[in-house]
């Protein structure tokens, strides 16, 4: 069957930066999303209003479309999985969703693929009890919430046991469901953050991106560098791993995967993302085929298109929000123009509020070179954050 109508469970920007892709390959967007302002309304043929992981809305959005994606994997697997029995149809299917949505579950997957991880425990009530396990991982550890978390949300880097006893203590006073479970790892004092976006098609074909270097402030990425400075080992091991884990999973579909590159040159696997992911939206510009353009082709069972760069390089930098505002920020925006081989994509949020992505700048660069890829997101981030 021809897939003519593909359902998209989330509306933010990666469900918007769908929409040219989704024309271009004739393609119907439905989106299930709460709110009249989310991104992708204004692309998609119809929409559900409702919460991601609302699994009634999703079953009325299956009415209007012949395939269901995701661009957000906050969503109910069990309310999903009784659609699935009915014969609903997700691209990637659920079972490849299940081991990543808690991050203690995706280590332990990883691991048993024998995938390079940092050492990582589970925290349960009894802390006491993991006292010596958590301080031969060494202090500062990592602390991170195993579901829900996202650009650095539920991250936090503790320096010592007792900060860890009163963290804890703080977030079981103010618990909600979704704080309660905790993962503690290694912090991996990474020469650089890398990332790679591969796709799977329902052939079991594996494409993947250049492997980039990624910059995070606060845990938020800043800035992404196309392609990675690294070695061809290093390349060859993180692409050896996306087949690896997209094989393993059956995925249909792009996924993103956030690495550390160690001081010593070790590459570990810290985080799979199970969609389009902010690493890879340098490829609208600077490849031959998107990451938005790929995820439909895979899940439309068409065959994968070329991820090779067009130029010898790219650098990408997101514009977040610095202030709570209603701004469109025209006049930075014009001036961002005004940079040479720049593209400029404004996901039309209508409110700002510190942190938030609102859109992001991509620059083609005539030389594969990383300070000056560095200076050129510098310029950027110049013009856009007040001084
Ligand atoms: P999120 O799911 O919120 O993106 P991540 O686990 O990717 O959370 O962490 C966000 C950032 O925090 C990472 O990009 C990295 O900069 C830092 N970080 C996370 N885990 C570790 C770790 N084990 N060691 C060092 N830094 C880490």
């Amino acid at each position: 069957m021809s897939i003519k109508r593909v359902g998209v469970i989330g509306g933010g920007q990666l469900a918007w930066m769908m929409g040219d892709a989704a024309h271009k390959l004739g393609v119907e967007l439905v989106v299930q999303t709460p709110s009249q302002n989310d991104p992708a309304v204004t692309i998609a043929q119809d929409t559900v209003f409702a919460p991601v992981d609302d699994g009634i809305a999703t079953e009325i959005l299956a009415t209007k479309c012949d395939v269901i994606t995701f661009e957000n994997e906050f969503v109910n697997l069990d309310a999903l999985s009784l659609l699935a029995h009915r014969g609903i149809s997700f691209r990637p299917r659920l079972a490849a969703l299940a081991p990543l949505l808690d991050k203690y579950d995706q280590r332990c997957y990883l691991r048993d693929l024998r995938l390079p991880v940092p050492r990582f425990l589970a925290i349960n009530e009894d802390l006491n009890s993991l006292q010596s396990k958590i301080e031969s991982l060494g202090f500062p550890v990592v602390l991170k919430s195993r579901r829900h978390g996202y650009d650095g949300q539920g991250t936090f880097i503790i320096p010592d046991w007792a900060t860890l006893q009163h963290k804890l203590d703080a977030i079981n006073t103010n618990k909600t469901a979704h704080q309660s479970l905790f993962l503690v790892e290694e912090f991996v004092p990474f020469a650089r953050e890398l990332a790679v976006v591969a796709a799977r098609s329902v052939d079991g074909d594996v494409v993947a991106y250049p492997v980039v270097e990624t910059q995070q402030e606060q845990q938020v990425c800043r800035l992404v560098i196309a392609p990675a400075e690294i070695t061809g080992d290093q390349a060859a091991q993180i692409e050896a791993i996306a087949h690896t884990l997209l094989d393993s999973l059956q995925v249909v579909g792009v996924f993103g995967i956030e690495l550390f590159l160690t001081t010593d040159g070790q590459v570990l696997v810290n985080e799979i993302a199970p969609r389009t992911h902010n690493s890879g939206h340098f490829s609208l510009d600077g490849c031959e085929t998107s990451q938005f353009e790929q995820h439909l082709r895979a899940i439309c069972g068409l065959p994968l298109g070329n991820p090779a760069l067009k130029s010898n390089g790219a650098v990408m930098v997101n514009l977040l929000g610095y202030e709570n505002s209603q701004s469109d920020y025209q006049d930075k925006r014009q001036q961002l123009a005004k940079i040479p081989q720049s593209y400029i994509h404004w996901y039309g949020k209508t409110e700002s509020r510190p942190g938030r992505k609102l859109g992001h700048v991509t620059v083609l660069l005539d030389h594969q070179h990383r300070d000056e890829a560095i200076a050129l997101a510098h310029t950027v981030e110049s013009i856009w954050y007040p001084s």
